[in-house]
């Protein structure tokens, strides 16, 4: 007769290949280095959520070298926060992450706080930022949900070829249901897929054939179906857009030592009328200026513009 059956935890199909699949493919990147620290992950975290890892990585370096504790960005000028974000894009990003080192210093004596609820009510951290923290950089069950992930687990799970566009209770009940019970599996799990969706699953030419979990992916099972959404993604245009010349405002003021007056910011956007540079649409222009003055992105004062300090 065989003894009574002690309970191991089983763990979801897509789990075991995965992880063996990151053992050998983890990218070797410095907010995964032993030596980071929860402050770094948070850094990495805030950066990574519209940008992608190969202009994150130079910029994590310099900024981590720069300010490598929460109290050392409280103190620094905004204006200098501003100009080391650099080109990662949307800067708002910037100065919520600002806002979070000095609640952080003044809240939680400088040290990053170590659960959720409390991460969660620090100024710019959502539910996504919240969970990575918690599984990268304390090694805790969380789930996190990234683009990333929402494509692996909609072509594993659902067989759609990628996510609806916005990101549904069902999606982050199957994605909970996957996450190991296990500590120490439930964040290598998070690290893992998200690696595979950036690496291997990626959105436009997905590599099945090097895919660790290809045998049991609905969407290759069923001979890889076009995208049933593809007619209500909204394509995001750049060249004109409002978010391309706010960037290019951000870009001149960020290389400006002064405050710059009105027409000579319209020509720097414009990248220099005379050397050929496509003028900007005054309209344009101070709508784009008006919504980074609210955003508390740019300050002016006597009809000259500059960062805020
Ligand atoms: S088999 Fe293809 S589509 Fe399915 S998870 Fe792997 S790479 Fe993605």
């Amino acid at each position: 007769m065989s003894g009574p059956r002690h309970d191991v935890p089983v763990l979801h199909p897509l789990v075991p290949p995965v992880l063996d699949w990151f053992d050998g493919a983890a990218r070797d990147l410095p907010w995964r280095a032993p030596d980071r620290t929860p402050w770094g992950v948070l850094v990495s975290e805030v950066m990574l959520q519209q940008t992608p890892v190969v202009r994150v990585e130079p910029v994590w370096r310099r900024w981590m070298a720069r300010w490598p504790t929460p109290a050392d960005l409280a103190e620094e000028s905004t204006a200098e926060v501003l100009r080391a974000w650099d080109r990662l894009g949307y800067p708002r990003r910037a100065l919520r992450l600002q806002q979070c080192a000095r609640a952080v210093v003044e809240d939680h004596g400088g040290e990053l706080p170590r659960t959720e609820a409390e991460l969660l009510a620090l100024p710019g951290i959502g539910t996504y930022t919240a969970a990575a923290v918690m599984a990268f950089a304390y090694g805790r069950r969380a789930v996190v949900v990234d683009t990333n992930v929402r494509r692996v687990l909609s072509r594993t799970l659902a067989g759609e070829a990628l996510p609806p566009p916005s990101l549904s209770r069902a999606e982050l009940r199957d994605a909970g249901a996957v996450v190991p019970d296990d500590d120490a599996q439930a964040s290598r799990w998070n690290a893992a897929v998200m690696e595979l969706g950036a690496l291997v699953c990626t959105a436009r030419s997905p590599r099945c054939d090097a895919c660790p979990v290809a045998a049991q992916c609905a969407w290759r099972l069923a001979g890889r179906p076009a995208d049933a959404l593809a007619h209500v993604r909204r394509r995001q245009p750049w060249h004109g857009t409002d978010r391309q010349v706010r960037g290019r405002i951000m870009a001149a003021l960020r290389a400006a030592d002064h405050p710059v007056p009105d027409d000579v910011l319209a020509d720097l956007v414009a990248g220099g009328t005379a050397r050929g540079g496509t003028p900007v649409d005054d309209t344009q222009l101070h709508r784009c200026l008006a919504g980074l003055l609210d955003d508390g992105l740019v300050e002016v004062a006597d009809g000259h513009h500059r960062l805020p300090r």
